[in-house]
């Protein structure tokens, strides 16, 4: 049973300082939540970024009743996971699904009032100048039987899909985030998959998953990101991928996120120094200070800036980046109404993926339009946008004809530097938040690079911290 031991009665927080901050920009879909509009000088917790760890910490705290503050350097919550609205588009910062079968993501979030649209639970895969269907037999069952011809791979690599979701079903999470590991692509030739399902289906739709086509990845991942494909959706709520962090926000007390608050240093508490607690300096130069410690909620580059010396946050590896275009078109052209991801499995091209947003939710465009989302890995530096426009649709001309994509509005592009922390092996998933006397760091980047990865880790620091101050007995 755990126990709640609060030493702070509510009131000692009560006494605030007052600023008035900028509203959120226009351009970000619209936030049920209220962004602070003053705030105390002290508080019980400090939480410093308000991505989906950061949120989920707030969360966990708000449920133990420790008073805390959340501090998002830029203008809305939700860090790697937002939705911009342009021309009536929602338009999520770069393609982001959400597997409803995440587990930490189950507990937290209420999935009614995300109103999730579901993908098809497979792909279709442009291969040798055609479209092939390649199904999740446990929720396609016929249409797998049907693909078990086509290119994409033997019939034996078919076949495979089987066993293999068997072997990581029997496995809990934990098992699977500290199972040995080995590169991913490594993992599919032991397991006995051709090369060409590896070329064909897994490099475009597992490298799609990773930003990573050389599926370099750590196995934990792909058998853990496998597992959740096998039990639940692939969706968007339908008011865009950013409704995510909205609605934990949302249910956090008010007074409690401030905006527009970057923090340039976090000042540790020095053991036996007596030095008191730890505080945070903000890039105005205010200083805030926390009676039970600091949970370091910001992506990994940003930790490794805030918390110099502690080289065990800092991978020495390169980041996985992607580039997302959006464009639009009209509704009637649509060449099909499936809800379905197209993978590029030609092995040539600059085109990973791509989709007609609008027919998984119809809410992502205006009434009479289309969105259109495509993908590509990496960042493309050498290239400027217009050139990489050019090339998409010189490209998905050649998949749907010049004269549907011809037609095509660009709507803007996305070239996303940090999408996701490089975890190829040697990985550890289950990192310790604990990083000083009272700090607390917690990320994608200690646990897996996922939405439920941040979530889980976001929650750990929160029940470190507690334990450590012993506010709860687990
Ligand atoms: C394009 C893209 C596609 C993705 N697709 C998927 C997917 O399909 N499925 C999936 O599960 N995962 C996906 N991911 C990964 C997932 O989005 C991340 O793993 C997760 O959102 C990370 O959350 P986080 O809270 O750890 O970090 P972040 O979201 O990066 O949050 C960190 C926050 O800290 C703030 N911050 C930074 N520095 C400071 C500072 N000094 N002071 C105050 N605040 C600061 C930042 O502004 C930010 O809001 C994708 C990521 C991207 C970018």
């Amino acid at each position: 049973m755990t126990l709640f031991l609060s030493p702070f009665p509510p009131t000692q927080y009560a006494r605030h300082q007052h600023r008035v901050l900028p509203k959120p920009q226009a351009s970000s879909f619209s936030s049920s939540f209220q962004p602070i509009q003053s705030h105390p000088k002290s508080t019980g917790v400090v939480v410093i970024g308000a991505g989906l760890a950061g949120l989920a910490a707030a969360t966990h705290l708000n449920s133990r009743n420790i008073p805390f503050l959340l501090l998002e350097a830029s203008d809305a919550v939700g860090g790697r996971v937002r939705t911009d609205v342009v021309d009536g588009f929602l338009l999520d910062r770069g393609f982001q699904i959400f597997i409803t079968a995440y587990p930490e993501a189950q507990k937290l979030l209420h999935y009614p009032s995300l109103n999730l649209r579901n993908f098809y639970s497979g792909a279709r895969v442009y291969y040798n100048s055609q479209f092939h269907t390649v199904s999740n037999p446990l929720r396609h069952f016929w249409d797998s039987v049907q693909s078990l011809a086509n290119p994409i791979g033997s019939v034996f690599d078919k076949l495979l899909i089987a066993p293999t979701t068997l072997r990581v079903l029997s496995k809990s999470d934990d098992e699977i985030l500290t199972s040995e590991e080995l590169p991913t692509v490594d993992l599919l030739r032991r397991f006995g998959f051709s090369d060409s399902i590896i070329r064909r289906f897994f490099r475009p739709f597992f490298g799609g998953v990773f930003f990573d086509r050389e599926l370099e990845t750590t196995s934990r991942l792909f058998h853990f990101i496998f597992k959740c494909l096998a039990l639940g959706d692939n969706a968007l709520p339908a008011n865009g991928i950013g409704a995510i962090p909205e609605q934990l926000a949302a249910k956090l007390p008010p007074n409690s996120i401030l905006l527009n608050s970057k923090v340039v240093s976090v000042d540790l508490e020095e053991p036996g120094s007596g030095s008191g607690s730890p505080s945070v300096r903000l890039e105005n130069g205010e200083v805030i200070r926390s009676d039970l410690g600091i949970i370091v909620a910001v992506e990994e580059p940003q930790a490794a800036k805030l918390l110099p010396g502690r080289s065990e946050l800092v991978k020495q590896k390169p980041a996985r980046s992607t580039v997302c275009l959006y464009f639009s078109m009209d509704r009637s052209q649509v060449p099909i109404r499936d809800p379905v991801l197209f993978l590029n499995g030609s092995g040539m091209g600059i085109v990973n993926n791509m989709f007609f947003a609008t027919n998984v939710a119809p809410s992502y465009g205006p009434a009479e339009k289309a969105l259109v989302s495509v993908s590509l890995i990496g960042m493309f530096e050498g290239m400027s946008d217009d050139d990489l426009r050019a090339e998409v649709v010189r490209e998905l001309s050649g998949w749907f004809g010049d004269s549907m994509v011809g037609s095509w509005r660009h709507l803007r592009t996305y070239r996303i530097g940090f999408a996701q922390p490089n975890q190829r092996p040697p990985t550890d998933l289950m990192k310790n938040p604990r990083i000083g006397s009272g700090v607390y760091a917690c990320g994608d980047h200690l646990t897996s690079a996922t939405f439920d990865g941040a979530l889980l880790s976001g929650r750990r620091a929160a029940e470190a911290l507690l334990r450590d101050k012993a506010l709860v007995r687990g």
